[in-house]
């Protein structure tokens, strides 16, 4: 069993696997790293990856490419429909709201979704993998942008689903980059003074940056900060600037076509990754751009930066609210790590030193750092492989708020939950007293990059008043899981019952008595807070819960971040030393729960959807083998044949007829037999090796004992 690591990149993706000598990152079926985030359809079969992306010009409506930002959103929002502007994929809504690419597959109109697309992706990283290990691979960690939501983490998740991928945790990718750089480091200081360093990764399609405080043996995010800023953006600057000249200059519109766009914008990714290097001016040139033209032009770097000045501006501004919100100085900072395509451009290595006040650091490798930690934290976290700890508490970047309904005459209340840049994973549990069910209702309680604020909404099912007709307490798990996703994980009734003798023996069971609840044994750890606003009467009280044996987490226990959150009181469960003795028994409730994601249903239909097209990969492919393989075999026997090694085993009339049949062969190859299904391709084959067999067993005998072939031309 292997354990890999995705970082799945808005232009390419990147594997890593943990294995015995430390971690590799792994070639793909093009002996590349880099596989290309592009899915292609033809009439017979998908084609993902390397193979996507160089068809894309002559398949481009088939291709697509661009999906990731697009995750977990609806066709009408804002952002999408800016991401579209640029997609020349056909995209339109779906009954249901949701984003439907529309390609031909398999001779037919086909709607995929983001989810799916992403999925389809993951199907070939698997492949990969497996190919690259030769084993088996479920486990992995993916990694995701820092400032994905809730509904984002929960459509890669359904992406990795469908993709029989076993997600053992989804993590930001600055987190990544952050494991893959304390991991190894032997000189990390002890806990009272830790080394802070800041995380910069600009790639496609944004700019992340995170400051992480690194001790012995652990890690802790910080902060975040990050805008819609990566490559692509510079790209499109240019691609406007040398649109509008070639216009001008030779009267061609590429904007009024797809391909030529394309192809320009090849050029201008070329011409930009030149400019990095080189600040002297460097020519671009396209043959045949449009109507048989060829055109050329020049820039030099500084001409770029002029025509990028906005897009440098909010890089600026990003590092500079970093450090705001971070609450750190400069001296602080140990150092600034840079990572992602686009930190090549020299303009943002200089702004990083003059913001941070010390010089880009390029140590990690830039490419793969955020597979390689993906990879690290896999194998931290699987029991498949034996590598030593490393403790990673991460950061959710936004503050969540619950609310519920109230109670017959009881107003209904909020409270806020987690403040941003809470450590993660976490628990929180909220006491209400109540004696009907009701619904919780999550949702961010801050600006997010993200139409819809809510999270969900959960529906506390089974609450009813005591014997007395009196409310009960009801316990509310609120958790910031392992994925970052925010949910409520568990709610229960607290059931008391007063009675001098049940202490024991209902202490001692207590503990199980609660499926689901991860709080048993940590009894002594809980902290609680009275709430200090909304639903006076119900009175809703918090306590932070111990993460460490759900999620291996060693530090977030005593660490709630916001500060002021939690104080220590009693423990959860009530004590022996009161006057009366009082059982505890937690009763755990069902919940409906309406958040994002594909239902269940659903998601088992993709999942089918998927296998068979993978099934239908395979079959195409062991078709175009066994095509290849007939090919293979009329060449290669004709050549035998005719001239060759095997001419003089065979009569002159055998001989004609077999060539001619193999010319025949030929044509049909190229003609009728182009498109046919494996067995006609294998029986042919097949009917050739019984005509050609016997000669080649004349020539093998012959060649084994040359002797016995004289003496047989001698009794002759
Ligand atoms: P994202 O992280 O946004 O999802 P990604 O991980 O796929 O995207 P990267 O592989 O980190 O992105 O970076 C790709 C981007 O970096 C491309 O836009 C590419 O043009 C740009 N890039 C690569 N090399 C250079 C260079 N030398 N100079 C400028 N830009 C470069
Ligand atoms: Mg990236």
């Amino acid at each position: 069993m292997s354990v890999i690591g995705i970082d799945f990149g808005n232009e390419s993706c990147y594997v890593a696997a943990a294995k015995a000598g430390g971690i590799e990152t792994l070639a793909n079926d093009y002996s590349l790293r880099a596989t290309p985030s592009f899915v292609a359809f033809d009439g017979r079969k998908r084609i993902i990856g390397v193979a996507a992306k160089n068809q894309q010009v002559t398949n481009m409506k088939n291709t697509v490419s661009g999906f990731k930002r697009l995750l977990g959103r609806k066709y009408n929002d804002p952002h999408v429909q800016r991401e579209l502007s640029s997609i020349p994929t056909k995209v339109d809504q779906r009954p249901d709201g949701s984003i439907g690419f529309k390609v031909s597959y398999l001779d037919q109109e086909q709607y995929f979704s983001p989810e799916q697309l992403t999925a389809m992706l993951f199907t070939k990283l698997k492949e990969t993998s497996t190919a690259a290990l030769q084993a088996q691979v479920n486990d992995c960690v993916i990694t995701c942008p820092a400032y994905f939501t809730n509904s984002e983490r929960k459509a890669l998740l359904d992406a990795a689903q469908i993709a029989g991928l076993n997600v053992l945790r989804l993590m930001n990718e600055t987190t990544a980059t952050a494991l893959s750089y304390g991991f190894y480091k032997q000189d990390l200081p002890e806990d009272n003074k830790p080394r802070n360093v800041v995380f910069v990764d600009c790639g496609n399609s944004s700019l992340q940056v995170s400051v992480c405080a690194f001790t012995k043996g652990k890690l802790k995010m910080l902060a975040s900060a990050w805008d819609q800023i990566g490559g692509r953006d510079f790209d499109n600057v240019l691609a406007e600037h040398f649109a509008k000249e070639f216009y001008d200059r030779y009267k061609l519109n590429a904007k009024t076509n797809p391909r030529a766009y394309l192809r320009l914008l090849t050029e201008i990714e070329k011409l930009k990754k030149q400019m990095s290097a080189n600040s002297t001016k460097l020519p671009i040139n396209i043959e045949c751009f449009m109507d048989d033209v060829d055109v050329s032009s020049s820039m030099q770097r500084t001409q770029m930066e002029e025509l990028s000045a906005h897009l440098f501006k909010r890089v600026e501004m990003t590092f500079i609210k970093l450090l705001q919100d971070s609450k750190l100085s400069l001296d602080d900072i140990h150092s600034v790590e840079v990572v992602g395509g686009t930190t090549r451009i020299p303009a943002i290595k200089h702004l990083i030193e003059q913001v941070f006040g010390k010089p880009a650091s390029t140590t990690l490798n830039q490419d793969e750092s955020v597979s390689r930690g993906a990879a690290l934290q896999c194998a931290i976290m699987s029991p498949a492989v034996r590598v030593r700890e490393f403790g990673v508490t991460d950061i959710q970047n936004y503050a969540v708020k619950v609310s519920w309904d109230g109670e017959g005459s009881q107003a209904g209340g909020e409270i806020d939950v987690f403040p941003a840049f809470h450590s993660a994973p976490f628990s929180r549990l909220l006491t209400l007293n109540r004696k009907e069910p009701f619904s919780m209702t999550v949702q961010y309680a801050q600006a997010i990059p993200f139409p819809d604020p809510v999270i969900g909404k959960w529906f506390i099912k089974d609450v009813k008043p005591n014997e007395r007709g009196e409310h009960q307490e009801v316990k509310v798990k609120v958790r910031i899981n392992h994925h970052g996703i925010v949910l409520i994980s568990s709610a229960s009734l607290v059931d008391k019952k007063e009675d001098e003798t049940a202490n024991a023996a209902a202490n001692a069971g207590e503990h199980g008595s609660a499926p689901g609840n991860d709080e048993k044994g940590n009894a002594g750890d809980q902290q609680q807070q009275q709430a200090g606003n909304g639903g006076e009467p119900m009175d809703v009280q918090q306590e932070a819960c111990n993460e460490n044996e759900e999620d291996n987490n060693t530090s977030t226990a005593s660490s709630p971040g916001g500060q002021g959150w939690a104080q220590r009181v009693k423990g959860w469960f009530s004590s022996g030393t009161e006057k009366k003795k009082k059982a505890t028994k937690l009763i755990e409730l069902p919940m409906e729960v309406k958040t994002h994601g594909f239902s269940s249903p659903d998601l088992q239909n993709l999942v089918q959807q998927e296998s068979k097209m993978i099934a239908n990969d395979a079959r195409e492919t062991q078709r175009v083998d066994a095509r290849n393989a007939l090919e293979e075999y009329v060449y290669d026997m004709r050549n035998k044949l005719q001239g060759g090694p095997l001419e003089r085993y065979v009569l002159e009339a055998d001989r004609e007829a077999i060539c001619s049949q193999l010319n025949d062969l030929e044509n049909w190859l190229y003609e009728e037999g182009e498109d046919c299904d494996r067995d006609t391709y294998v029986n042919k084959l097949k009917g050739l090796h019984s005509q050609t067999d016997p000669i080649k067993e004349r020539a093998n005998d012959y060649e084994n004992a040359p002797a016995a072939f004289d003496e047989l031309n001698h009794s002759i």
